[in-house]
């Protein structure tokens, strides 16, 4: 079959929606450019649970949004959420904006999970369902995190593979699916489609300080900017190996690798002095490690001492993630095959992937 051709008959067969077809519950969440609510739906509602929906509104950004869901969901669904639909809406008070639909995934972001004392224990269980009572320790919990950050970097392999940077990667933007008891990525409003060129930001977006790579521009500005016609497609391959704008997405992984074993950094202040020093090591982790060590606090200590495991393959691999250039960083395909996954341990089964 042509590929139009399906991607036609998929169209008439999925389910459309309208405006009237919400019932609006609890707000999710609430950004500079849209507010997230979770939502039933009044269509198909015997064969529906109540609030299985998520709907985002979006201000005119949303169109970006709504390309990058649907190109997701054809070419690596597993990735991110489950995206349903998204449409124009242009009777709301507010002007016109996008409503944009997927299934609801789950109560907990990572940051959410990170935020609990129990953290990782607290993911072993939803991944694993219940899990015997096992001593706790350096072992058990680096398998965990093992196990995330794989997850982690198999959607982003999906989504880098497809030609998509998503630029926003924080901990905030992923969603833990319990129906197939992973991470999913959300939030694809400031993500770049490389090989069609649709490359847009906002100029009052900002990428989050926090996650950020310390490359401003994902394309360099020596090379055109990508153009906005699908003539792009045999261009942009270049452009990709050229400019590596994937090594963005895996910067930010490697900080959220970072707040995993480093208890320290998962509040905004512990992250913020860490982004200030690794500045100051002129982005250099062998470095900062070196200034930090040496009067470390237990915290610290316990970070390196977990990475550290198995002959420092975690360390490996977390200094291969956070590097200033971005050529030097390594990709999300070559990350899963690092050695820091190859051990055998307790959650083995749980790799499903
Ligand atoms: P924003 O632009 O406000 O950051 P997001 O797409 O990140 O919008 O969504 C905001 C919040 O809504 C997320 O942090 C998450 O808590 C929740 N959320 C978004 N999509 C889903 C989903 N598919 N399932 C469950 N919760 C979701
Ligand atoms: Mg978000």
């Amino acid at each position: 079959f042509d590929m139009f051709f399906l991607a036609f008959i998929e169209r008439l067969i999925r389910p459309t929606y309208r405006k009237d077809d919400f019932i609006l519950g609890k707000k999710l969440g609430e950004g500079a450019f849209g507010t997230v609510y979770r939502v039933s739906s009044t269509k198909n509602s015997s064969s529906k649970k109540e609030g299985d929906l998520v709907l985002k509104k979006a201000s005119e950004y949303g169109a970006v949004e709504i390309w990058m869901n649907e190109r997701v969901r054809r070419a690596c669904a597993s990735s991110c959420a489950d995206f349903v639909y998204g449409f124009f809406e242009s009777s709301s008070k507010k002007g016109s904006e996008y409503w944009l639909i997927w299934r609801f995934e789950g109560e907990s972001t990572l940051a959410d999970l990170m935020q609990s004392k129990e953290f990782p224990y607290n993911v072993e269980t939803m991944i694993l369902g219940e899990v015997q009572n096992l001593p706790k320790g350096l072992e058990r919990e680096n398998k965990i995190i093992q196990t995330i950050i794989r997850q982690l970097l198999f959607a982003l392999d999906g989504l880098h593979s497809t030609g998509i940077v998503h630029r926003d990667i924080k901990p905030q933007n992923i969603i833990f699916s319990e129906g197939s008891r992973t991470f999913k990525i959300i939030d694809l409003g400031a993500a770049a489609d490389l090989r069609v060129g649709i490359n847009y930001i906002p100029k009052e977006f900002l990428l989050d300080p926090r996650y950020a790579a310390p490359e401003q521009y994902i394309m360099s500005t020596q090379t055109p900017s990508a153009p906005s016609a699908p003539v792009a497609t045999a261009l942009s391959p270049v452009l990709w190996q050229m400019n590596l704008p994937d090594r963005f997405d895996i910067y930010s992984t490697g900080l959220i690798f970072l707040q995993m074993a480093f208890p320290g950094l998962r509040t905004d202040n512990g992250l913020i002095q860490f982004n200030r020093q690794l500045k100051r090591c002129d982005y250099d982790l062998v470095t900062w490690r070196k200034t930090v060590e040496p009067r470390a606090s237990a915290d610290l200590r316990k970070g390196f001492e977990l990475l550290d495991l198995d002959g420092g393959i975690g360390w490996e691999l977390l200094t291969s993630m956070v590097r200033y250039k971005a050529r030097q960083r390594t990709s999300a395909k070559a990350a899963l095959a690092h050695p820091y996954f190859n051990s055998e341990g307790l959650l083995a089964l749980s790799f499903r992937q």
